[in-house]
């Protein structure tokens, strides 16, 4: 097992995403580290596929929980995210069903959905 706590963000490639979430899940967690998996709008392709970039990310989460120990996954939607490119409230629906989908991972980990709003400060939604 490596050395130090972790935690897991599923988050966007977006750099204004990056230091909020690491910030964020170190304060919430009192972890070391923070496990930073990203894609152009992790919410919309998890809630909408494609299915192989799904597997790539349910592959990198499982290094996470499983090689670091990581018990707590949080998975990111934002403002002005140009990967996905819809309102917030589709955010808000890709987010909900994105986190059915974690959620049948059957992970050993807590799951958190967040938004970034335009002030960049992190908000739990669940
Ligand atoms: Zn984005």
């Amino acid at each position: 097992m490596a050395e130090g706590t972790f935690a897991t963000v599923i988050n966007c490639m977006d750099g204004r995403t990056q230091v909020p979430l690491i910030e964020w899940a170190k304060d919430k967690f009192g972890v070391d580290h923070v496990d930073m998996i990203t894609e152009p709008g992790p919410d919309g392709i998890l809630a909408n596929g494609p299915e192989e970039l799904i597997r790539s990310i349910r592959d990198r989460v499982l290094i996470s929980v499983e090689k670091h120990g990581s018990s707590n996954v949080v998975l990111v939607s934002h403002h002005d995210c140009a990967g996905n490119p819809v309102s917030k409230e589709e955010h808000m629906e890709q987010l909900s069903r994105s986190l059915d989908l974690l959620r049948s991972w059957k992970m050993d980990a807590k799951l958190y959905g967040v938004w970034v709003g335009d002030d960049w400060k992190v908000v739990r939604i669940s």
